[in-house]
């Protein structure tokens, strides 16, 4: 069984991925990570503009080297959105999700184009989404317990940023495939999505 789920920056699809992952006892690919780690290595380099050293840095990458703490700020997650714009990136990044999603008892695999691009044959393809105001205020409390800082109107204006370049983009544009299933959780705590992640998930598995 391969459950697709998609959505905007900041929509909590991680959290519901990794935790139906681990209800279903199945293995969970955070797809962004990878993104984030070719932006990573990109603005470390100082070559964010530089294409072909982007999509370089997707060819070569080393999935298990990946540390998804150091990967999760926001200046990489906006360096993540600029390269994964490109069709060479996301063109190096396809058969390694592929292989992941590939595995005999299924997978999880959340991003922006699992279920429109990566596993258009999904067994269940959900797409998360929350306005842009609950999203940034979720992002704004995780940030501000960490960095005192932290401001609710910049992490508003990099979600709004990053909700127009993922979505206008002419590579696999962030879309609801016709065929996924949507969940607002604007209204909804994590408990509450969950449980109706997992009922979206059990109606499809019949
Ligand atoms: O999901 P996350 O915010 O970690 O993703 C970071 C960025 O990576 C996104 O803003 C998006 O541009 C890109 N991404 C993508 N396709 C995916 C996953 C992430 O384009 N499947």
């Amino acid at each position: 069984m391969i459950i697709a789920i998609d959505g905007p920056a900041a929509s909590g699809k991680g959290t519901l991925g990794k935790r139906i992952a681990g209800h279903l006892g199945l293995a969970h690919l955070d797809t962004g990570l990878l993104y984030r780690a070719v932006g990573a290595i990109c603005l470390a380099a100082g070559k964010l503009e530089d294409e072909a050293a982007s999509v370089e840095a997707a060819r070569a990458l080393d999935v298990t080297t990946l540390d998804p703490e150091s990967l999760r700020t926001g200046a990489i997650g906006e360096a993540a959105s600029v390269v994964a714009a490109r069709p060479g990136v996301r063109a190096a990044l396809v058969d390694l999700q592929r292989r992941f999603a590939a595995r005999p008892e299924g997978a999880v695999l959340d991003g922006r184009d699992i279920g429109s691009v990566i596993c258009p044959d999904a067994t269940v393809k959900l797409f998360v989404t929350a306005s842009p105001e609950v999203r940034a205020e979720r992002r704004f409390k995780e940030l501000a317990a960490r960095d005192p800082l932290a401001s609710y109107e910049a992490v508003l204006a990099d979600i709004h940023k990053r909700d127009e370049r993922d979505s206008s983009r002419a590579a696999a544009p962030l879309v609801m495939a016709s065929d996924a299933v949507l969940l607002d959780t604007s209204n909804l705590g994590i408990e509450e999505s969950f449980a109706a992640a997992l009922a979206i998930v059990e109606r499809a598995r019949g």
